[in-house]
């Protein structure tokens, strides 16, 4: 049974909205000129509908999350269920409720071998901030307390809080909160085409894995605690490295006993075709944070996944860990989790989005949208996408001079034409359901490119 078609007073709340909500991540002025945000009422499958009428193909998954797709009755079900036996219990002070540590058992056999546990948070910014601490920790308890620095990378997201903050390299975030925080190191990251344009791929992945070994040797390795990285990052702008990228960061790491930290919480959950990004690089992290696809993200919950070698430290001489928030292993996020992973499982999402989705969007990437005369390249990995918006062809120019005045032109035309994206500077992003078919895989590039046709004359006049 579908939910009930509420009559919402669209006015009314865009009213309130400016008068009484402070959106996330937003111009609050902005906000106020437009009159109230787009209100997004209701949603099923891939599509989304806003209050105005309108039907939106939801080419982010709401924020890089709803992995199995909008409208599952089986999730609304087990929260249900759930929130009927024990809405909410914690995990402090010696107890714990059948719902994470079920999920723990699934989480860590998905991650397989060395990473054999699991701690819960609620976003994905705390599970980086649980990292930050867990990881310092370890290293005061191995007797190496100077190991405190930890190298992430210029443009890196790794939330919102102030690890977060911190830890990601966007500088704009930096500049409000005074950030980062002592005992942070920023590298370059493996952009190609935004920053090394026409550069040998192999020749670049070195050289950019070569700049976490350079920044080791300038602060000490003996004062390095761990490299965090996205296997590909997100919000900057869907940035997949060269080949040879990944297993060269690890090498560094090992060779100078540095922890290796994946930050899977957009690249986690089948979104590259694995159920995690650094299973498709090879890689083996000794700590990674996920979220957002692990509920698909009914209700907030994430996890830090723990290397054995870390828990066996924590466990032999780590006391209390005295770290964890109220809804750390929250039964009802974690039952809704495990149903999603079922859901996955069952339906072979992750398979489906490695042997024929992905392939099929990079297919209608190459064939459809790399010739356009604004395209610069089109890139994706499994059902992560994006389309460099260039002035001239050939190169990597951008429109008006300068970085992220296309962007937002696009963006606006492939919403007002059904098309929910996200622009990052001028790069066009996506992020589908896993559940996206091919027909609405040809409409996404359908309305990608009629949106740049429609941008052309548009950016030429900038
Ligand atoms: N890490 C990465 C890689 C992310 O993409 C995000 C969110 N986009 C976060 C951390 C932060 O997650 P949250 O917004 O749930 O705190």
């Amino acid at each position: 049974m579908n939910a009930p078609i509420r009559n919402y007073d669209i006015a009314e709340l865009r009213r309130q909205d400016v008068a009484h909500h402070l959106p996330a991540q937003a111009d609050h002025r902005l906000i106020a000129e437009m009159g109230g945000s787009r209100i997004i009422t209701r949603a099923e499958g891939c599509v989304i509908h806003d209050g105005d009428g309108n039907a939106i193909l939801d080419g982010m998954a709401g924020l890089w999350c709803v992995n199995v797709g909008y409208g599952r009755q089986e999730l609304a079900q087990a929260a249900y269920d759930q929130m009927l036996e024990l809405p909410y219990y914690n995990t402090f002070f010696k107890t714990a409720s059948p719902p994470p540590i079920e999920l723990a058992t699934k989480v860590a056999g998905l991650m397989g071998g060395h990473l054999s546990h699991v701690f819960f948070n609620s976003s994905g910014s705390e599970a980086n901030d649980t990292i930050f601490r867990l990881v310092r920790h370890y290293w005061k308890l191995k007797g190496q307390p100077s190991r405190k620095i930890f190298i992430g990378r210029w443009n890196g997201y790794h939330g919102s809080t102030v690890a977060g903050v911190s830890l990601g390299g966007m500088k704009a975030m930096h500049a409000q909160g005074d950030l980062p925080i002592p005992g942070i190191e920023h590298v370059m990251q493996p952009y190609l085409f935004g920053d090394a344009f026409g550069e040998d791929p192999a020749r670049f992945a070195a050289r950019a894995a070569q700049a976490i070994e350079d920044r080791i040797l300038q602060v000490g390795p003996e004062n390095v605690a761990a490299f965090i990285g996205e296997p590909v990052q997100g919000a900057g702008g869907v940035i997949i490295p060269p080949d040879g990228y990944w297993p060269a960061v690890e090498a560094i790491c090992r060779k100078y006993g540095i922890l290796l930290i994946c930050d899977e919480v957009i690249c986690g959950f089948g979104r590259l075709g694995q159920w995690f990004g650094h299973q498709h690089y090879g890689v083996k992290p000794d700590l990674i944070a996920m979220a957002k696809g692990l509920s698909s993200g009914y209700l907030p919950i994430s996890a830090v996944g723990v290397a054995d070698h870390i828990v066996a430290e924590l466990r032999e001489k780590g006391g209390d860990f005295v770290h964890g928030y109220t809804y750390s292993g929250h039964p009802t996020c974690a039952a809704v989790a495990i149903r999603n992973l079922e859901i996955m499982e069952r339906e072979k999402l992750v398979e489906r989005t490695r042997e024929d989705t992905g392939p099929y969007l990079a297919k209608a990437f190459a064939d459809r949208l790399a010739g356009h005369p604004l395209v610069g390249e089109a890139r994706s990995l499994g059902l992560l996408g994006a389309v460099e918006i260039v002035a001239e062809k050939g190169t990597n120019r951008r429109f008006g001079g300068e970085e992220g005045k296309a962007g937002p032109v696009v963006r606006d035309l492939c919403i007002k034409n059904g098309l929910m994206v996200r622009g990052i500077r001028d790069t066009i992003v996506c992020c589908p359901p896993l559940i996206i078919s091919h027909a609405q895989i040809d409409e996404l590039v359908d309305i990608l490119k009629r949106s740049l046709d429609e941008a052309m004359p548009i950016l030429k006049a900038l």
